[in-house]
């Protein structure tokens, strides 16, 4: 099987200052640096690296992030004949400050990822001929996550959302996904419990509240703490692994496209956990989001 991503492509535009300026007060920065980015991008390039086959739809505008960052997928393997270049919009981007305390702050131009839309006729919906592992978050429109798993044949293969960034107006589409991947925070927001506990076992509890159907799975990231999942009356536990933390950005995104890559070669579910628990660990130790995803070598290796 191969995976298909529906999702955002960013570029990072990442300023380091001193500290994070005022309101109304002007600073320098000391460096400039461009990272690609975006929930999509991140999970279709973890998936890739991984093994899979993997197809990516998603927009960019006709400005020069956007053809630095459609090479950029391109130079990771993935097919990107589902990337739209949309004239006259801008790339999604993410200007972000960094102080030397390591305090952010960010702001997101969500920019051609909101304008994208499948076309009427149905013709760019993709629609492989044989089943397929469909992967989306919740930087792109709710109408074009509907219509990605909507589309024939999606139910025959496996449909994975991460509904990241939390928006409770995007619950109507957990009933159409197989898997669910949320974190900590975005469990306690649509199980309407901001200030549950984060133990194991509390996001057990919430995480069942969210199932809708008997043959659906919730997977709850725990950060260094692993994962718990469940589903099919079964509950899986995946403990951390041990590992240097140098940046976490991106750990979120490297597990889902792991997970996905690992779906898509038939592996067990729970195998599968276990690949993507192992990825995640290694992109925490690197610096980056895309460039700290672990290719299949890495992992088995990190899993021995
Ligand atoms: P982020 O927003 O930083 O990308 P997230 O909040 O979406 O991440 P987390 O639950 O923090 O997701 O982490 C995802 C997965 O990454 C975890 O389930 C785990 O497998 C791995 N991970 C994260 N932090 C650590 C850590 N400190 N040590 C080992 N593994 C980690």
């Amino acid at each position: 099987m191969s995976v298909i991503v529906l999702g955002s492509v960013n570029m990072d535009v990442v300023l380091s200052v001193n500290t994070l300026p005022q309101a109304g007060e002007t600073i320098a920065a000391s460096a400039q640096n461009l990272y690609p980015g975006g929930k999509g991008a991140n999970q279709a390039i973890a998936s890739a690296r991984c093994g899979a086959p993997t197809a990516f739809f998603g927009a960019v505008g006709d400005d020069d992030y956007g053809a630095v960052l459609a090479k950029n997928l391109q130079d990771n393997g993935i097919d990107t004949a589902g990337l739209k270049v949309l004239a006259g919009r801008r790339t999604g981007q993410a200007s972000i400050y960094v102080s030397a305390a390591g305090e952010n702050s960010i702001v997101i131009l969500a920019g051609a990822n909101h304008d994208f839309v499948f076309d009427e006729d149905g013709g760019p919906v993709p629609v492989p001929s044989a089943p397929a592992v469909r992967l989306a978050q919740f930087e792109m429109p709710l109408a074009a996550i509907k219509a990605f798993f909507d589309a024939p044949g999606a139910a025959s293969g496996t449909r994975i959302l991460n509904p990241a960034p939390a928006l409770p107006d995007g619950r109507f589409l957990f009933d159409l996904s197989d898997i669910l991947i949320v974190n900590q925070t975005e469990l306690a927001t649509y199980a309407g419990r901001p200030d549950a506990a984060s133990s194991p076992e509390a996001s057990i509890a919430l995480a069942r509240g969210l199932l809708s159907r008997d043959d659906q799975w919730v997977v709850v990231t725990l950060g260094a703490d692993g994962l718990v999942a469940v589903g099919a009356g079964q509950e899986i536990f995946v403990a951390g692994l041990d590992t240097e933390v140098v940046d976490t950005t991106g750990a979120g995104d490297c597990f889902c496209g792991a997970l996905a890559a690992r779906l898509s070669a038939s592996e067990p579910l729970r195998d599968a956990l276990a690949f993507a628990n192992a990825a995640a660990a290694l992109a925490v130790s690197r610096r980056g989001a895309g460039p700290s995803m672990p290719t299949f070598e890495e992992v088995v290796a990190r899993q021995a």
